[in-house]
């Protein structure tokens, strides 16, 4: 498979956000997968016969709606001989707006990844299951810390840890009552030992074993524990196999897992995790320094510096989910921008002009994803971009902390 740039995931991503937010009130919504392999005079006769059956649904708008969606496909795929590289999908038809309200949306994209079959649905949301597959996660790690009390089950799925069993055992503390018992207590609390480790194995190779991606396992704990119970081969032969290294943790509950991810992630270089923290640990290095710091943050001084063309490395939270609006005053062409968060951008009444100061309410004409504006600006000026998720503190800290938009510079600018 091609390797997705970060910016075609983050789009596509967004894409599917605005595609799931499509609601039909009846099933009226068409979602068309060609394949590469699928003939475009075979896809059109498949919609002409689509095109008739549809002739005898019963309500009229519903009918309406269906015949104009199935026609907009049509008239499309007449700008294909073939389909492209990857194949095509076309996501057709009238999305409900408001209680009596339908708007004509048509979506016609071309996936990352080939589309392998061909697939015509109507239904009153699109189908995009088959294009969900693209974000499949194929860099798993398995996440298992444990000591005589705890063990804690996890995945680490690209960036993102998930925690699966957390157990706790009976094991009785290593120190017994002295005396003669001495002996005997060690006996048996070692006995309880194995079998808390027997379960432990099993239970991981249990959880492990049903992840078909597993690249490797990390195994952390605080004490001598964790590497006793790898050399002891606890674990399933297939899943012992994949043990990468034991890390040292100070926890072996569920903080213990970001510890752990954490370790790993220092000396496992090229996980995902590791860019994104890395990149991050630079900013925060000359976030603190009180002279000629590199640092940049918040919307006003990154736009400023980008401008300015002193952008090294652009930081961006994936979960920004800001846009840029355009606006224009329509009887003195006077123009602004103003930056609103999504939530707010429903309700958003673009202000009067302020330069012919008049009751005029400009117009809003033009609205970009914050992100995109962003990477296209530090794509001109050469500058490194990284979209960075919240599932790391350091991610987590970009977004909550710097309004999720950081930058470094190339050399130390007054912005
Ligand atoms: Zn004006």
């Amino acid at each position: 498979m091609a390797e997705i740039t970060q910016r075609q995931r983050y789009d596509f991503k967004r894409k599917i956000e605005e595609l799931k937010s499509c609601k039909g009130k009846h099933t009226e919504l068409i979602s068309l997968y060609v394949p590469p392999s699928k003939q475009i005079f075979d896809v059109n006769s498949y919609l002409k016969n689509e095109y008739s059956q549809s002739q005898n649904i019963k309500s009229k708008t519903t009918r309406k709606n269906v015949l104009s969606a199935i026609e907009s496909i049509m008239s499309r795929l007449k700008y294909f001989k073939q389909p492209p590289e990857n194949g095509v999908v076309f996501f057709v038809g009238h999305r409900s707006v408001s209680s009596d309200q339908t708007e004509m949306v048509a979506y016609v994209i071309e996936p990352p990844i080939p589309i392998t079959t061909f697939l015509y649905r109507c239904d009153s949301s699109f189908y995009i299951e088959p294009l969900e597959e693209v974000f499949t996660e194929r860099e798993i790690y398995g996440l298992l810390l444990l000591d005589r009390r705890e063990c804690t089950i996890g995945i680490l799925r690209g960036n993102k840890v998930e925690l699966l069993k957390y157990m706790t055992s009976r094991v009785p503390g290593k120190h017994g009552r002295g005396g003669q018992s001495q002996r005997r207590f060690e006996r048996l609390t070692e006995i309880a030992a194995h079998e808390w480790f027997v379960k432990c194995g099993e239970k991981a190779s249990e959880i492990f074993l049903t992840e078909e991606n597993l690249k490797g396992i990390f195994v952390g704990g605080s004490g001598p524990t964790k590497q006793y119970f790898v050399d002891e081969d606890y674990l399933h032969y297939e899943i012992q196999n994949k043990i990468i290294d034991t890390f040292d943790t100070g926890y072996t509950d569920e903080f213990g897992l970001k510890e752990l991810v954490s370790a790993a992630s220092e000396t496992m270089t090229d996980l995902k995790i590791s860019k994104e923290k890395k990149v991050m640990k630079r900013f925060f290095k000359e976030v603190t320094k009180t002279e000629k710091s590199l640092a940049v943050y918040g919307e006003a001084q990154v736009r400023k510096a980008l401008e300015m063309g002193v952008i090294d490395t652009l930081l961006l939270s994936e979960d920004l989910r800001k846009y840029r609006l355009k606006m224009k005053c329509q009887a003195c062409d006077y123009t602004e921008d103003r930056t609103v968060d999504e939530e707010a951008l429903n309700d958003f009444s673009p202000p009067t002009c302020s330069k012919c100061n008049t009751s005029i309410q400009m117009e809003a004409h033009e609205k970009i994803d914050l992100i995109d504006e962003f990477s296209d600006i530090a794509e001109k000026i050469g500058a490194k971009v990284h979209l960075i998720s919240r599932n790391s503190e350091e991610g987590d800290s970009l977004y909550r902390a710097f309004s999720g938009l950081a930058g470094i510079l190339r050399y130390p600018v007054d912005i």
